[in-house]
Order: C-alpha cells, then structure tokens, then sequence
C-alpha cells in the first residue's frame, strides 16, 4: 500500500504551530506525557484482556522502554500496550479534534478576560497543561523535527506507521513488521530531536525527568543508549501503583505528579485523601481535590473522573456511579478488592459495591472539606470560588446531602465583600427575622444595588446574593436551613414591619410623617398600566427608590423567568406587581395630584415611565422603547422649562 498524505484538522494544525513555537522552558514535559500514553495503553490492553486473555501472549508483561540514539539524534519511546491500527493512527493523531484542542488553543492564545474568572486574574494556560486538555502527545513537536508512530494493535499482524513533521500534514503508510521492529503489539514513537535539544538524549537527564516526572507510572520504565555505555537493567522508576505504597512513603512531589497525570490536571492539588477502607468493602482510595478549575467542569457531561482499579487492574476511568456528578471536579483512583475483575462495564454500574464505595467516599470528601472550611477558612473560599456552583448541584440532586451541603456553601451578600457561610447568617439575623433572604440574578453587580435591598439595608438585615446558574434550580426546592426559610426579596411581599430600621435609616424615613393617602394613586395607577402589571402595592422594601417590580408570591421568580425564557422554557413572562414607595418625593407628590383636580394624564405619563425605568433596572426588557424614549424626552423638556 502506498504513503498516504493527509492534512491535520485544522485546530489541530493551529495546536502544533503554537506548540512547536513556543517559548517555553520546560520542554522536558514532552516525556511525561508519551510515557503517560504509554502507560495508557498498557492500563488499557491489560483490561481488554480480562475478557480476550489471548491479546496477550506469552510475554514479558507490561513495560516502557525509552532508548536514545546520539548518532541519528533519536529518541524511541516505546511500549507493549494496546496499540493503534490505521483508522486509530488517523484518528488519534490528527484528523479528528479531540475534545479540548479548541480550549487549549484558545487559552494558550488569549488571556482569558478578566470577568470570566472570579478573582479577576487572567490565568493564560501554558503548555505544560497540555495533558490537561486530552492533547498531550502534541508536545512531542516542542523537541522534534519529526515525529514517527509505528504501532501495531494487540491481536492484529499488521503495524502501521505515521510521520509528520508537525507542519499541517502527516503521512500513514503500511510497514513490515519485523523491518520496522513491531514484533509484537505496542508502540513506538521515534522522535528526531531538534540540534537545540540533544539534552535529552542524555541519560542523566532523562534519568531525572522520569523520576521527576513519572515515577508514580505502574509499569517499569527502562532506559537505554544505543552504543551507549548505560544499558541498565534496571527500572528508572519504582513501577509500583503509587497508592499501593504507605502515605509515609511518598513524597508530596510525587503525589503531585500522580495527581497531573491520572487527573489530566496541573498544579498542586488542594487536599490529598489517600486512605485505605478494611471491613465489609475493602479498597484504597487516593483523591485529589484540584486547586484550580479543570477547563471542562461546566461541559453537558458532568461526568466524574475517578479512575477505577480492581486489584492494581485498570478497569475504566468513566464509572459515572464511583461519585455523583456534584463532585465531578475530584480527581484520583479508587482500587477495589472486592468487584469481579471478569466484570463488564455496563454491569459495573449496577454493582452494589459501586455504590457502597460511592457513598463511603462521599462522605469522607464533606468530613475533609468540613475539616478544611474549619481550619484554612481562607483557602476553602477559593475552593468554594473554584467548585461551589458545583457542588450546589447536589443541593437539589442529592436531598441526603443537602443539609452538609448548605453547610458548606458559602455565599456573597450585603453585609461584606468576604464569602458567608448560612451558620455566620443565621447568627446574625435580626430579632423579629424569620427567614434567610436572599436576592437571584446574573452578577453580584447586577444584584448589588437592586431597589428590592433598600428596605432590607435599612433594618440591618442581611440578603445574600444567589448569582450562579445553578442557584435558581436549588434555591426553589431547598425550603429551609436550620429551620429558616429561604425566601427571595423579588418575590412575593415582604413583611418587614416588625423589624425597626436601624438608627441613621430612622432619620431618612420617619415613621411618624402623615401618610398621604395613597389608594387613589393605585387606583389610577392600576387603569393606566392596564395589562402591563399584576397589581401594585405599597412597599416595605423601598427606601430611596420610588418603585420596584416583584414577582407575585405564586409565580416564578423573576431572574429565574428571564433565564427560562432566554432558553425557550417559558413562552410568556408573566406579569409583576409594581410595588410603590410612599415615603418618596415623587410619589407623594403623584399621590396629591391623583386626588386634586389637577392634570390625571400627566400622573398616568410619569407613572408608565416608572415603569419602564423599574424594568429597565431588574433588566427586564421595555414593552415600547420608542414609547419611553418619548416620554423621558417630554419629561426632560418640564424639567428644563420649570
Ligand atoms: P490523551 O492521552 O489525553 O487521550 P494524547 O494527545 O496524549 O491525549 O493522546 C491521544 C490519543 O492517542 C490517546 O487517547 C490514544 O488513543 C492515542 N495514543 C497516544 N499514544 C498512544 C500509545 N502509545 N499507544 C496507544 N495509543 C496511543
Ligand atoms: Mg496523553
């Protein structure tokens, strides 16, 4: 069969541009990486093999061979893993964007802006994070001129070679086995170094990024220089599962390591659980929770990534039942003793001792955070920052864990910049409150000077601000913590006469003022936005503001009814209760001219540009734009005249 020439997909071909040009020192990492992918494809073949033991001959049992050739400036990384026929090749490596390659692309090019991440950083990925995003044998081209693939797939005879130079195409032809030295399954990735990169064809300097890098990899790595002195037969690292190993004999360097590796992650991790469960279910667990947010945590699939392990086997890095989907963003392996080997995965789902585990590990993972909110208060708010809307998913998914989870949920509000916890909330609660207030919408700045929190401002009570997504699909379902209601200053009336303003408040808003009588105001208040609102009323919310939209106490919250029309879940934004003010200038003015015999039309002019002003404040679209621009316009001209 003849070379075939195909060009990479065209994300792809942007990847490897920025990669093979990037000035990046820590190039080394291109290593971690191929031997992460061969180790791979032992974990892989070595569960295949469960089911089709003949996969595996009579071999030497799983291993990564690295050799490195000074005179033709090589270095093979080679492995007796699964391997890849032709379409695999083809596919793996090029035509098909593999899931992140947009994302890395993307992050690798632009700073992310600065109101995407919470702490206003502007965190730009670098290519060490490669792996992070299912891309990491594109490092290969930081050092290589050209890049080699000769593989051939457990079971079949046929090996396969792929070559590219990284520069838009790459090449995939048929190859004798014996000439190419496939013998048997497996790979081998032949680089070409660049000149500038010879280093790493130095066996102490390889020597110290294995160890550095991949010492925690199961399957031994040997080392060996073709016409070289070094042809050690020993392992470069310790070949043993990392988590088989006692905590004490494991550094934090190495944890770190495993932690990139299996969690496709970067950095160090937050909190490392390493444990061991004996009784009735038995298996070692080593989580990671990560210190920063993987860049998928928020994909449709919500799927949690602890990688499953039956006796030192790999079985499978999707059990979606290992840990529920709030705690997607866990990182690590769990090893069972207990779970068939033979077992499949559709049948895993429905083991019993999944589900054993799963609860078990969830419970140990909200002891730690606990534990961590309680001693580091400072770094559990950037947890929080990182995975809370996260784990908020729980709140409504999980009822079980509801009650820890509000534990743990920290919250922003009025009374500080800092995060809150709901037990700091209840604490302070006035006396005569009797529910924990909060205040929905997209952003603390959109939410952070809402006329519905003047009134609650002005009793020294505190509302927090629910602007995550998932805050408005929990915050309908979870009624109480510790007893308290949770009940949304936008909705429904607000009964907060029982609690006495606080001392400078008394001074704006005097109490004993004569109140004008306002029911002739709503009265014509009601005939002039006709069909535009469910109803008005006098507020107790109000303070500086003239007027405020609420939701009735039966309908949808109103920040939730714009995201459910925005996603064309709701057909019709129903209509709101315009609440008045009747401390304020205006509308007492508004008041007196209902009842004279002044002029009705220009009481009915202001009270529809209150209106739309009120709208305009929640974001709420204006029923006639047109219309208003007209009547600020006209309202503006009295004002000049006057
Ligand atoms: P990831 O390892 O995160 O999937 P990579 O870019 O490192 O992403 O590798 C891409 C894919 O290429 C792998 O998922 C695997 O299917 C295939 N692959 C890479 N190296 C090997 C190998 N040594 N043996 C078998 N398959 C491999
Ligand atoms: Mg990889």
């Amino acid at each position: 069969m003849a070379v075939e020439t195909r060009a990479f997909e065209a994300e792809v071909g942007k990847l490897l541009d920025i990669v093979a040009n990037a000035l990046y020192s820590q190039k080394e990492i291109f290593l971690r990486e191929l031997i992460s992918n061969a180790a791979d494809a032992c974990d892989k073949l070595r569960h295949e093999s469960l089911t089709q033991p003949n996969l595996i001959d009579n071999d030497a049992g799983f291993q990564i061979r690295i050799a490195s050739n000074a005179k033709e400036r090589t270095l093979t990384i080679s492995d007796n893993g699964i391997g890849m026929d032709r379409e695999e090749l083809i596919s793996n490596l090029g035509t098909i964007a593999r899931s992140g390659t947009a994302s890395f692309v993307e992050q690798l090019t632009q700073a992310v802006p600065a109101a995407k991440t919470k702490k206003g950083k502007s965190p730009r990925a670098d290519v060490s994070q490669i792996g992070q995003f299912g891309v990491g044998f594109y490092s290969s081209f930081m050092v290589s001129d050209t890049v080699e693939v000769t593989s051939r797939k457990a079971g079949q005879t046929q090996a396969w070679m792929w070559r590219s130079d990284g520069k838009g195409e790459f090449t995939v032809e048929e190859v004798d086995s014996l000439l190419s030295g496939r013998e048997g399954r497996g790979t081998d990735i032949r680089l070409t170094l660049r000149k500038e990169h010879k280093e790493f064809l130095e066996d102490t300097r390889l020597r110290h990024i294995i160890k550095t890098y991949s010492d925690h990899i199961a399957q031994p790595i040997f080392l060996s220089e073709v016409g070289g002195k070094s042809n050690d037969d020993a392992a470069v690292n310790k070949a043993t599962a990392l988590w088989t190993r006692p905590k004490s004999e494991v550094t934090a360097e190495q944890y770190r390591e495993f932690f990139n590796d299996v969690g496709h992650t970067f950095g160090d991790p937050w909190v490392t659980l390493h444990f061991r469960a004996e009784g009735r279910i038995e298996y070692t667990a080593l989580l990671f929770v990560p210190s920063n947010q993987p860049f998928d945590l928020f994909s449709t699939e919500r799927k949690a990534k602890v990688k499953l392990y039956v006796r030192r086997v790999f079985i499978t890095e999707d059990c979606e039942d290992l840990l529920p989907p709030y705690l997607r963003f866990m990182r690590g392996i769990v090893d069972s003793e207990d779970i068939s080997l033979n077992i499949s995965r559709e049948m895993l789902q429905h083991d019993p001792v999944i589900g054993r585990i799963r609860k078990a590990l969830v419970k140990r993972i909200f002891t730690e955070l606990g534990r961590k909110a309680e001693k580091e208060p400072d770094a559990y708010k950037a947890f929080w920052t990182n995975f809370g809307a996260v784990l908020k998913e729980g709140l409504y998914e999980d009822p079980e864990q509801r009650e820890t989870i509000l534990g743990l949920a920290r919250f922003n509000g009025t009374f500080t910049d800092d995060l809150v916890s709901l037990n700091s909330y209840v604490e302070r609660m006035k006396p005569g409150q009797d529910a924990i207030y909060y205040i929905p919408g997209d952003s603390m700045e959109a939410v952070r000077n809402s006329p519905q929190l003047e009134g609650f401002r002005a009793r020294g009570i505190e509302v927090l601000f629910m602007t995550d997504p998932v805050d408005e699909f929990w915050s309908t379902s979870v009624e109480l913590y510790k007893e308290k209601p949770f009940r949304s200053v936008t909705r429904g009336q607000a009964e907060l006469s029982n609690i006495p303003l606080s001392s400078d408040d008394n001074e704006k808003i005097d109490e004993n003022e004569a109140q004008p009588d306002l029911a002739p105001l709503i009265e014509q208040i009601k005939s002039a936005l006709e069909g535009r609102i469910k109803d008005v009323r006098i507020s107790q919310r109000l303070t500086d503001s003239p007027v405020c939209l609420v939701a009735d106490e039966g309908d949808i919250d109103m920040h939730l009814q714009r995201i459910l029309k925005q996603h064309q879940r709701l057909d019709a934004i129903s209509t709101k209760v315009l609440e008045i003010n009747g401390k304020h200038a205006l509308v007492r003015r508004l008041a007196e001219a209902a009842v004279g015999d002044g002029d009705k039309s220009a009481v009915d002019e202001t009270v529809r540009l209150l209106l739309d002003q009120a709208c305009i404040v929640e974001g709420e679209p204006l029923a006639d734009p047109s219309e208003f621009a007209r009547r600020l316009t006209a309202a503006m001209e009295r004002g000049l005249i006057v």
